[in-house]
């Protein structure tokens, strides 16, 4: 039998780990532990030179394993199972120890810290002791991308991927493609207007060859792994025949039946079968079945559409008998792009936001704006006036520990949007309640100082209340907003007749749904989150899945387009690759123990193991191209015949007694 001979390589991490954690005397103390022939302790593991020296050893001192405690595994195995490998030795014939984030970063205690390393350190000494080589295989990578959500980000990751001829599923949950940024009016800081620099885009994603969209449609279940996932979509029943609706909208001028437009934010009615907006994409009609008398009654009352819709796209049958569509492809990588939710100022009453007409949120102002819109481009209040005095009010929602304590980073822009746009489209005066200002990006700063020199009132304060009691003459018949000047050091109340709440952008409510179908994980604040968020912002912890955009978390439009292109360039790497490198710890079945019960099949999210007959037994099998070493199967089995490579019930078993021990 091959003697074995571990090196173990203690890491300083700088003060990191140095700075806790006794690590001479961890090293002193592996060099005790049996088998292992050389301890180091290092400055820094993961450089150069201290990777030069795990491989200078494996060479000279004949080292077969190797154990590095440093860092997080999740940051550095990848880096360690490298150098091992170039030092010529089966990179599974290595192991980690995290005393960074398990001992130093958490413990105070320096003794009891390096007491603690040192039984990780005897752990992975006794596991790796126990390590097999293990191979590394080559699969196929399907080339095809799903893209989810069609804002901005999505548009744009398609874009990118569609225009190096590979194909994209767009699937967009809308009637149409746009996301947030199609209601926009004009865009900061240069103004430009949002519909002109975006129709160009959807009119792209639209027409271009090499994507299929799927609008109005749903991912309900999402299988597989990288290189290989199976993809469910549900495409919800427009009750119009696609294939024939021109998007002449005569259905929509004649319906009888109304409701509040959502693309509109209230501020005008749609109908029962409507297009949501001018420029959607796809230019088709849909129907609301909530809303259309003729498929509520079951075709007894209205059919309006159906009698003037010449080109026959809407027919008894298409309201009464079209069903949801499940649709189903398979592609090698996903990209998340679902964007956000704006904050609903409702939950805090002290704003007035649903109990006053003339509270209104920066979307709605967005549409008041728009010259498209439905005052046509004109500030008017509630009862048609123009208002004298606009009040903005600045992180509504954000930067609060009760609701949302992150800065949503695009609220102070667009609320300079709106105070120069109140100053172009109206004659009211403009006060801004800022808590302070921040202008971080490419011309931002610039903007402030052109919206400062405009002649907008700025109050450094938190608002505390939107009132319509008044104290004084001035005040009645007004919204007054009760703040804190934290500059002149007083309560101010300054009456107004329109206050934006300039809102934070929130993770939509259904990003656990979203999450749970794209095994995604959600930081604290409920966005998704990113693998690291330094080194690698756009991957999940999911491989072959990436995140763009406000889904993520609040970002601006440069932002989210940049982070879009990361997502395509990321996806389109692995595509020029065309292969990718299978798991090698995987499952393994003892055919002489395994039944043949079929219970990993069942719990395997992958679809790796099959049951089927060998030799007149039902036996189960591994397919390692799709297994991906989670364990479900081993846990689930009721005679022990499954075991994961690498993880074997020896090495674990070895490794919680070394722990058990005492130092
Ligand atoms: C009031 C306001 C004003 C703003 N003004 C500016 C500005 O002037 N300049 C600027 O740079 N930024 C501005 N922003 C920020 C800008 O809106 C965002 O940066 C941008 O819209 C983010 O795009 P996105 O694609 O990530 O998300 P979104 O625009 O939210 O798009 C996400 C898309 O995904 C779809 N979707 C969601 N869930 C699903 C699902 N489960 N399945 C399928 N599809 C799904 C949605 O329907 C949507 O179409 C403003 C934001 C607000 C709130």
């Amino acid at each position: 039998m091959e003697e074995i001979r571990i090196g173990v390589y203690i890491c300083h991490c700088g003060f990191n780990i140095a700075g806790v954690v006794n690590v001479e005397e961890v090293a002193k103390y592996a060099a005790t532990l049996p088998s292992v022939v050389i301890s180091r302790e290092y400055r820094y593991m993961c450089s150069d030179p201290g990777q030069d020296l795990i491989k200078n050893d494996i060479k000279k001192l004949g080292l077969n394993r190797v154990v590095v405690a440093s860092c997080s595994p999740r940051m550095h195995e990848p880096t360690f199972r490298k150098a091992v490998a170039d030092g010529g030795l089966n990179p599974y014939l290595y192991e980690h120890a995290n005393i960074r984030e398990h001992c130093s970063w958490v413990h105070d205690d320096k003794e009891l810290a390096t007491k603690k390393a040192k039984d990780l350190v005897r752990a992975a000494v006794k596991r790796v002791y126990r390590h097999e080589p293990l191979v590394v295989k080559e699969a196929p990578l399907n080339p095809n991308v799903l893209v989810v959500g069609g804002g901005i980000a999505g548009m744009q990751a398609a874009l990118d991927i569609a225009n190096g001829q590979n194909k994209v599923y767009l699937v967009e949950r809308d009637p149409s493609i746009g996301g947030h940024m199609i209601q926009l009016d004009r865009t900061f800081p240069t103004l430009d207007c949002s519909e002109c620099i975006l129709t160009p885009k959807m009119s792209d994603v639209g027409h271009h060859p090499f994507i299929e969209l799927f609008t109005y449609s749903e991912v309900e279940e999402v299988s597989g792994s990288i290189g290989n996932f199976k993809i469910k979509v549900r495409k919800k029943a427009r009750h119009i025949d696609e294939s024939k609706c021109i998007g002449c909208n005569v259905c929509e001028e004649k319906c009888p039946w109304k409701t509040d437009s959502e693309f509109e934010m209230g501020l005008a009615k749609r109908k029962a079968v409507y297009i949501p907006f001018a420029q959607a994409i796809p230019h088709l009609a849909v129907v609301d079945p909530n809303l259309c008398a003729y498929i509520k009654s079951d075709g007894k009352k209205c059919g309006a559409c159906i009698k003037v819709c010449e080109a026959q796209a809407i027919t008894p049958e298409t309201l009464l008998k079209q069903t949801d569509q499940i649709v189903e492809f398979d592609v090698g990588t996903i990209i998340v792009a679902t964007g956000y939710d704006q904050f609903d100022p409702s939950v805090i009453p002290q704003y007035g936001y649903g109990k006053y007409d003339n509270v209104l949120t920066g979307l709605h102002f967005e549409r008041m704006t728009c010259a498209a819109g439905p005052t046509g481009g004109k500030i008017l209040l509630k009862d048609g006036r123009e208002p004298e005095r606009i009040a903005l009010v600045h992180c509504v929602g954000s930067r609060d520990q009760n609701y949302h304590e992150y800065c949503s980073r695009v609220c102070c822009m667009y609320a300079l949007k709106y105070a120069h746009l109140a100053k172009e489209l109206s004659k009211a005066d403009v006060y801004q309640f800022y808590i302070d200002m921040r202008c971080f990006g490419e011309g931002y700063e610039e903007f402030y100082k052109r919206c400062s020199e405009e002649g907008v009132n700025f109050i450094r304060g938190k608002v505390a209340k939107i009132t319509d009691e008044a104290l004084s003459d001035e005040e009645k018949g007004k919204l007054v907003v009760i703040s804190e000047d934290t500059l002149l050091g007083k309560l101010v109340r300054v009456p107004v007749d329109m206050v934006i709440l300039c809102s934070a952008l929130e993770a939509r409510s259904d990003a656990e749904n979203v999450a749970r179908i794209f095994n995604l994980n959600r930081r604290a604040d409920g966005f998704f989150l990113e693998r690291h968020v330094k080194l690698d912002p756009v991957a999940t912890p999911t491989d072959g899945i990436f995140i763009a955009g406000c889904c993520e978390g609040p970002r601006d439009i440069p932002d989210t387009v940049a982070q879009a292109e990361a997502t395509a360039a990321k996806a389109l790497s692995l595509i020029s690759k065309g292969t990718i490198t299978t798991e090698a710890a995987v499952s393994t079945v003892d055919e002489s123990i395994c039944h043949g019960c079929g219970r990993c099949e069942e719990i395997c999210a992958f679809h790796a193991p099959k049951v089927a007959s060998k030799n007149g037994t039902l036996v189960s099998s591994i397919n390692e191209t799709l297994c991906k070493g989670c364990g479900a199967c081993a846990v689930v089995c009721p005679t022990g015949a499954i075991s994961i490579k690498h993880f074997t019930q020896d090495e674990i078993l070895a490794e919680v007694a070394a722990l058990t021990e005492v130092s």
